[in-house]
């Protein structure tokens, strides 16, 4: 196999929620803003997101889409140009230049845009599009009924519980991390400058990875600690750099569009 790197990656700019933190881990007290990021990766053969965020409509009228109760719980911060379709416009591309979207799961904050991507390859985890139909009740909330229909309708690639070379070239890796939903995935993208790890939701926080705390809504607590541990792992034996999307403090530290990693 001969390795070649992805051209470019872009962290879209997103809007944000505000949540109570001990919804996010356990023993956290007062309130924390989080980031909600898709990733645009240009790769020779295709162009990637990894993840599409919430639903461009709740960011022009969140209660009209969530109703009132859920609107106030999330706390959603947001500008117009932080709408998915107007920031892949903003660095030139169409939505119809998408050719591949990772999932990380179905939750509603990570698949609001999937239904701008008729034409795409859709990636989930194994077990992830049955799971997100037929949710436990603890974390039903998170699935919304009329964006998997519309979705559903698409092409879907279901990953087996194993990693998957996206383009059998070593530069993206599907890596499966359930625990947080049955098919959680997390991407590793290799670039000629650095090597980062996407989690999604395989972790929300970095103290969470340090102290291996899963987070409250996990659907498999046991496999939420060997995901935390495997990219524990990772960030330790490997030269790569493990960007937990929903953290404050790496979204600050990275860059976002229209700065690129190369
Ligand atoms: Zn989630």
């Amino acid at each position: 196999m001969t390795l070649a790197f992805a051209r470019r990656m872009w962290a879209l700019d997103c809007p944000s929620l505000t949540v109570e933190a001990v919804t996010l881990m356990y023993g956290l007290s007062g309130m924390v803003t989080i980031p909600m990021p898709s990733f645009l990766i240009e790769h020779p053969k295709g162009l990637v997101l990894f993840d599409t965020g919430i639903a461009p409509a709740a960011i022009d009228d969140p209660v009209a889409l969530y109703g009132q109760e859920m609107a106030d719980a999330l706390g959603i911060t947001s500008t117009p140009d932080q709408r998915l379709d107007r920031q892949i416009a903003a660095l030139g591309y169409k939505l119809t230049d998408v050719t591949h979207v990772i999932s990380s799961h179905l939750h509603f904050d990570h698949s609001g845009g999937h239904h701008l991507f008729p034409q795409a390859t859709f990636y989930c985890g194994q077990g992830e599009m049955r799971f997100a139909h037929f949710p436990d009740p603890l974390g039903d909330f998170c699935f919304m009924p009329d964006e998997l229909a519309v979705m559903s309708k698409f092409t879907w690639r279901e990953v087996p519980g194993v990693d998957v070379d996206l383009f059998g070239d070593g530069s993206m890796i599907i890596l499966f991390m359930p625990g947080h939903t049955p098919g959680e995935l997390s991407l590793k993208v290799r670039l000629s400058s650095r090597t980062f790890l996407l989690t999604g939701d395989a972790v929300h926080l970095r103290a969470a990875l340090d102290q291996e705390f899963q987070f409250p809504l996990d659907c498999d607590t046991k496999s939420s600690l060997q995901t935390l541990r495997r990219l524990k792992r990772i960030a330790e034996v490997e030269d790569t750099t493990v960007w937990i999307t929903h953290d404050p403090d790496d979204w600050a530290e990275y860059k976002h569009a229209p700065a690129c990693y190369e």
